[in-house]
This record gives structure tokens, sequence and C-alpha cells, in this order.
């Protein structure tokens, strides 16, 4: 018999229409994940196959665990024969190299050629084992080994206890998006939950030199890093804001300096996310986290773009958030105390309930698309790649 790891899809087995554009996606992300370790792929509309060269399941699964698209996986062994008498004796084998007192069998046959159906088949395989095996029983509710029996046509194949995947759609299959990559906790977490729904991210980045320092900076790419993990790569584009930044502090009332920034900041988004063919720009605020957060501050800050704007985390509480970014191990690296261009320039009475109006009067006073044009033209680039190398490439 063969051992190998089998894939489950889950949710994207219900996509008719697409399903082959999915799966194939899937594949190309199992293929990038796994390409340091020898292993061959071969894929149906119910199953993907991943046979392996070396003895190395463990790093396999290890890395199956971060690719979206997988609802669970298996390791599993594939008989030689789809014979009665030689799928029970293969069986017995396999389940005698196993510790257990409680068991259940769980048989599922696609090949409705094969001659028994799966509660039959149950019932023989349950009785060939308590036959076999001292001291073990049946517990169809709560079994230690579970015995799953899959009874496909191109052959059958066993496995026991599964390991869940993290689910979601294959990175691609929506499309690209930019996300607002900063160094706090929210950003990089709205930025797993955008790819968990198939979306390929690019980041941006605002800097303010030499009000952020290069540790800021550099804390930006290990979380871009740390999001490679789940996007297979990472386009990193950084914006020198300072020049921005700076005339909106000497050119406009204090208390509209957020709501001016980040009306900036969305204008820029916008531009850098169509030079890129991103379809949305995905940021990390949540509602009413602070004073340009507000619902009247949002509506003021998004007239500026057309492009949709999704906040994977608009409704969740920062506990949620921190919960989430522990898990995919951004938050040690978020809490590091650097500073950020949002936290420069803090006026002390930020406006909660901005006015349209008044937004768009202070910033005519600033030549403001001359000096976005010279950010974005002057931009810099880092490809990050999932093998953690950093690269930089030249300005655009
Ligand atoms: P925190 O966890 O401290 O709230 P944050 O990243 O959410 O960090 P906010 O000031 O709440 O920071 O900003 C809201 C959103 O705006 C961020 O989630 C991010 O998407 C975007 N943003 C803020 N600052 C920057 C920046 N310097 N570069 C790129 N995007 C930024
Ligand atoms: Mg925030």
């Amino acid at each position: 018999m063969e051992k190998l790891v089998m894939i489950k899809y889950g949710e994207l087995s219900t996509k008719k229409d697409n399903i082959n554009f999915f799966l194939k996606q899937l594949k190309d992300n199992v293929s990038f994940a796994l390409k340091q370790m020898d292993v061959n792929i071969k894929f149906d509309k119910g199953r993907m196959f991943i046979t392996l060269n070396k003895d190395n399941f463990d790093e396999v699964c290890k890395a199956l665990k971060k690719i979206f698209g997988i609802y669970e996986f298996d390791v599993a062994y594939k008989l030689d024969s789809k014979n009665e008498e030689d799928i029970k004796k293969s069986v017995l084998e396999l389940v005698k190299k196993k510790e257990f007192t409680t068991f259940k069998v769980q048989t599922k046959r696609s090949d409705k050629k094969f001659p028994k159906e799966s509660m039959e088949f149950n019932r023989l395989m349950g009785g060939v084992i308590l036959k076999s095996i001292p001291n073990v029983r049946v517990d169809v509710h709560n079994p230690e080994l579970l015995v799953n029996i899959e009874i496909r046509s191109d052959g059958v194949y066993v496995y026991f206890n599964s390991e869940k995947g993290i689910g979601g759609y294959p990175v691609g299959v929506a499309g690209k998006g930019l996300l607002m990559l900063s160094g706090g906790i929210d950003s990089p977490v709205a930025g797993y939950l955008a790819i968990k729904r198939g979306v390929k991210l690019e980041c941006l980045y605002f800097e303010s030199p030499p009000h952020t320092s290069i540790e800021a900076k550099n804390k930006v790419i290990e979380l871009a890093k740390k999001l490679a993990v789940y996007n297979n790569n990472i386009k990193l584009h950084i914006i020198n804001f300072t020049e921005i930044q700076t005339t909106i502090y000497q050119n406009c009332p204090h208390e509209y300096l957020i709501t001016i920034m980040r009306r900036m900041m969305y204008r820029i988004s916008e531009i850098v996310a169509r030079n890129n063919r991103c379809k949305i720009i995905v940021n990390g605020e949540s509602i009413g986290q602070v004073a340009s957060q507000t619902l009247t501050s949002m509506n003021v800050i998004n007239e500026t773009v057309k492009i949709p704007v999704i906040r994977p985390v608009a409704c969740f509480d920062k506990l949620e958030i921190i919960d989430i970014a522990k898990k995919i191990d951004t938050y040690e690296t978020s809490i590091l105390p650097y500073e950020d261009c949002c936290t420069i320039f803090v006026p002390d009475h930020p406006v909660i309930n901005p006015e349209f109006a008044k937004a768009r009067e202070y910033e005519k006073l600033l030549p403001y698309e001359d000096l976005i044009y010279k950010a974005i033209k002057g931009h810099e680039i880092i490809n990050i790649t999932k093998d953690d190398k950093v690269e930089f490439s030249d300005l655009l």
C-alpha cells in the first residue's frame, strides 16, 4: 500500500461552475508551498492527493495548515486492491499498529460499482476488527480510533483521525486587493481575513522619515513576511508620506489633521491599487475605535475614493482581533513600540464628527495633487517571498 496525504475541500466543492478554476488555483498554491519538499500532486473534483518522495510527512502537514482552501487533510493509505478480502487484510494490518480500546468504522463509498453499501461495509469491517483484536469495542459516539475507509473509483483509501485545515478560498481566486498595512495590531489581521476569502494581497505602508524610524519600517516588513506565508509572497509598496504630512500640519486646522491625512492616504491607496490591478482596498479600521473611525469620519474619509474599501475587522472587538493576531503570530511584532505616521503630529482634540465641507475646504489649502503624484512616483517596492527572502527593487 502507498502512504500519501489526502486533502478535502469542504466549501469549495459547492462551487459548481467555477470548481475547476478554484481547484487549479489550490493546486498551484499547494505546489508553491511545498516546492522545496519533493512531492507530486494530483487532484480531481473530490480530493487532492500528495505523494511524497521522502518521509517528510510532518513538514508537509505543517505547511498544509497554512494554505487557504483546505478544509481537512489526512495521512492516508491507498490500498493495492479493491478486492474485499484484500481490503480486510490491509485494514487489519493498519489498525493493529494503533493503540485503542474503542473504535468506529466509517465507510464512504463514492464508487457505486463497489458491491457493498457503506453501512454494510462498516458492519463487516467492525466485525473483522472485533474478532481479530482482543479487548476492543465499538463506540459510535466517541471512539478513540476512527477508521475511515473511502472507496473511490481509483482505489480504496484508509485513514484515521483527520487534521483540520484553515478553510477559506485558495488565495488568488478573488483577484487582487491592496492592504493598507501599518505596524499596528489590526491591519495584519484584516489582511489575513481578506486572504482567507481568496484575495491575493499587495501591501502599502506610509512612512514619515525621520519622524518614523527604520525600526518601524522593519516591523512592517516583518509583518508582511508573516502574511506572505498565507499569500504565497507579497509585494510591499512603501510611500514616503513626510512631505504630505508636514504640509497638512503647516496649513490646516489641527483638529482636522487626521481627517485630511487619511483622505490623502485613501487617495494614494486608490491610485496604487489601480496601477497594480488591485480591485479593492483592505484596511484595519474598526467602528468606533478612534476618532477617525466613527461612522461620520468614515464617510468623510471614504468620499475621496471610488474603489471599494473592505474592512474585515470593522465589527470585531479589540480582544477578538488580538486573538487572531496571536493565532497568526503577528501580535508580538505588532506590539513593538515604534512610532507610526498616524501617531506623530496627533492633535489633542481630533474632530470626532468631521464635516464634509470643512474637510474639502481645508485640503484646498494644499497642493495635494502634486504632492500625491510626487509621493507615488518615487515609491519603493519590496518583494517578500515566502522563503523569508526580502528583495529590494528599484524605485518605480
Ligand atoms: P492599532 O492596532 O494600533 O489600531 P492600526 O493599524 O489599526 O493599529 P489605526 O490608526 O487604527 O492603526 O489605523 C487604521 C487603519 O489605517 C490601519 O488598520 C491600516 O489599515 C491603516 N493605516 C494606518 N496607518 C497606516 C500606515 N502608516 N501605513 C498604511 N496603512 C496605515
Ligand atoms: Mg486600529
